[in-house]
C-alpha cells in the first residue's frame, strides 16, 4: 500500500513539472513562430469601459455627442419602460385588493414579503415607489425586520389613502427623458452599446420570482425587438445590487452583469470598494469607479493613470446625469475635458464597450491557439468553443518571427488574395507582428516579404 502511494506521489511530483515546464514555455517560448493573444485588444496595457445608467436625457444629447467626436464608444443602460413602444411596469400576482386587504389582519413576514414590495409601487399611493426603494435598500443591509415594518408601514397608508392612477410607473423618472427607439437605433450605428437597466428600475432584490424575471425579461425582449440581440449581452440591474437571488437569476437572463460577473480569473471591485486594484493578483481586474458631482478632476484622471501603471486593469466608469439631470451629474465641460484625457492615453488603453470588453476576455480565455513553422511559413489557427453567432469580438494575436525577416505578410486562409504587410516589431523575447482575428474563421500564414 505504502508503495503505491509513493509511486501516485511520484506520478504527480512529475506531472507537476511538466505543467511547469508547459507554464515557462508558454509565457517565455522565443521560438519563431509562437503566438500569444493580447490581454487586451491591441495588445493595450488596460481597458476602459464609460457606462452610464438610468437613460438621462442628457447622456445623449450632451455626453454622446463629446464621446462621438472623439470617436469613443459609450454602454447606455436604460430603462426600457420609459421608452415609447415598449411594456411598461405592471405588478403580476393575485388580485391587488385580496394582497391589500390582508395586509390589514397579518403582519409583513418572510412569506408574504416579496409579494408585498412588489406590489407596493403599483398601489398608486404616493410614495409608492419609494417604499420599494427603501425597502429593498434595508433588506439588502440585513436589515430584515426593519424592511418588513416599512412595508406594514406603506400598506397601512395604502389602506387610508386616496388612490391615484398607477399607470407607467418608473423609478426615479425625469418627464425630460424622452429618447425613443429610433435613436437608440442611431446610437448604435455610431458604435455605442445601448443596454438594460430593467423595465422601472426597482430594488429586484425584495420583488418575487415572477415580478423581477417580467422586469428581467421583458426588458430583455423589448431590447431585442428594437435594437437586436447584440444588445441583450449585458445589463446592469438597478442600484448597483448585488443581492445573491437577483444575481441568480439575471445570469440565466443575461450572459453578462456590470453588477457582478463571477470568473474564476476576474476580481471585481465595485464602486465602493477601498481596494486599490494594483493589490489583486488575479489576471483581470474589473475596477469601477463612478465619479459623483463632486469627485474631483485629479483624481478620475488619476484612475486612468493607475489603470495604465498595470497590465491587468479594466476600469470601468459609471456615470448617471449630465448637465443637472439625473443622479450625480457631471457637467458636458467636465466630460469634455475628461474624457478628452482618456483620448490621449489611447496608445496604451483600449476604450470599448461593456459588452466588447467582456467578450474579448472571455474569447481570449476559451480560445487555443496552435502555430506552426514550416517552410518558411507560419501558420496559425485559432478555435474556440463559444458561440461565434456572440463573441464575435476580434482577438489580437502576436507571434514571433523568425530574426531574419525583413517585413511579414499575412494572408487569411479565407481570403488568400487579400495580403496584408505586418510592421515588425521587437520585444525583449524578439521580432514580433501584431493582427486580429475572430476566432474560429478562417486559418492565418505569415510568410516573409522579400520584395523589400
Ligand atoms: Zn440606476
Amino acid at each position: 500500500m505504502r508503495i503505491i502511494i509513493y509511486t501516485v506521489r511520484n506520478i504527480i511530483s512529475v506531472f507537476g513539472i511538466l505543467l511547469l515546464f508547459a507554464t515557462c514555455a508558454s509565457e517565455k517560448n522565443e521560438h519563431p513562430g509562437h503566438t500569444v493573444i493580447t490581454k487586451w485588444q491591441g495588445d493595450k496595457r488596460s481597458a476602459i469601459s464609460i457606462t452610464y445608467d438610468d437613460g438621462v436625457i442628457t447622456n445623449f444629447t450632451v455626453a454622446r455627442p463629446i464621446m462621438n467626436d472623439l470617436g469613443l464608444p459609450g454602454t447606455f443602460y436604460i430603462v426600457t419602460g420609459k421608452v415609447e413602444g415598449s411594456q411598461k411596469g405592471k405588478f403580476i400576482g393575485r388580485p391587488k385588493d385580496e394582497i391589500i386587504k390582508e395586509t390589514a389582519t397579518i403582519k409583513t413576514n418572510p412569506d408574504n414579503f416579496f409579494e408585498r414590495a412588489s406590489l407596493i409601487a403599483y398601489t398608486g399611493m404616493k410614495d409608492a415607489v419609494e417604499y420599494n426603494v427603501e425597502a429593498g435598500s434595508l433588506f439588502e443591509e440585513g436589515k430584515i425586520a426593519e424592511a418588513h415594518a416599512l412595508i406594514d408601514e406603506a400598506y397601512e397608508q395604502v389602506r387610508s389613502s386616496n388612490l391615484t392612477d398607477v399607470e407607467n410607473v418608473v423609478f426615479d423618472n425625469h418627464p425630460e427623458d424622452t429618447t425613443t427607439w429610433k435613436e437608440y437605433q442611431l446610437y448604435t450605428s455610431e458604435g455605442h452599446e445601448i443596454a438594460s437597466h430593467s423595465i422601472t428600475h426597482p430594488r429586484l432584490s425584495v420583488l418575487d420570482e415572477v415580478n423581477m424575471l417580467y422586469e428581467l425579461e421583458q426588458s430583455q425582449s423589448d431590447i431585442q425587438k428594437f435594437l437586436g440581440a447584440k444588445y441583450t449581452f449585458s445589463a446592469e440591474c438597478p442600484f448597483g445590487t448585488e443581492n445573491p437571488r437577483v444575481m441568480e437569476y439575471a445570469l440565466k437572463v443575461y450572459p453578462a452583469l456590470r453588477n457582478r460577473m463571477p470568473e474564476p480569473y476576474l476580481d471585481e471591485l465595485n464602486r465602493s470598494s477601498q481596494r486599490l486594484p494594483g493589490e489583486s493578483d488575479k489576471e483581470y481586474v474589473q475596477w469601477q469607479r463612478g465619479p459623483h458631482t463632486d469627485t474631483s478632476m485629479d483624481l478620475m484622471k488619476s484612475w486612468v493613470d493607475t489603470s495604465i501603471v498595470h497590465d491587468n486593469i479594466w476600469l470601468v466608469l459609471v456615470f448617471h446625469g449630465v448637465d443637472g439631470i439625473g443622479w450625480e451629474p457631471r457637467t458636458g465641460a467636465d466630460l469634455q475635458e475628461y474624457f478628452g484625457y482618456i483620448k490621449q492615453k489611447e496608445d496604451y488603453v483600449w476604450v470599448a464597450t461593456f459588452a466588447d470588453v467582456t467578450k474579448y476576455v472571455r474569447e481570449r480565455k476559451n480560445s487555443k491557439v496552435s502555430s506552426t513553422l514550416k517552410d518558411q511559413a507560419i501558420v496559425v489557427n485559432v478555435s474556440s468553443d463559444l458561440d461565434p453567432e456572440v463573441y464575435d469580438v476580434p482577438i489580437t494575436l502576436k507571434t514571433y518571427l523568425p530574426e531574419a525577416w525583413k517585413a511579414s505578410v499575412l494572408t487569411k486562409s479565407s481570403n488568400p488574395d487579400d495580403k496584408v504587410t505586418l510592421s515588425i516589431q521587437q520585444d525583449a523575447l524578439g521580432a514580433y507582428v501584431l493582427y486580429s482575428v475572430i476566432p474560429g474563421q478562417s486559418e492565418i500564414i505569415l510568410t516573409e516579404r522579400v520584395d523589400l
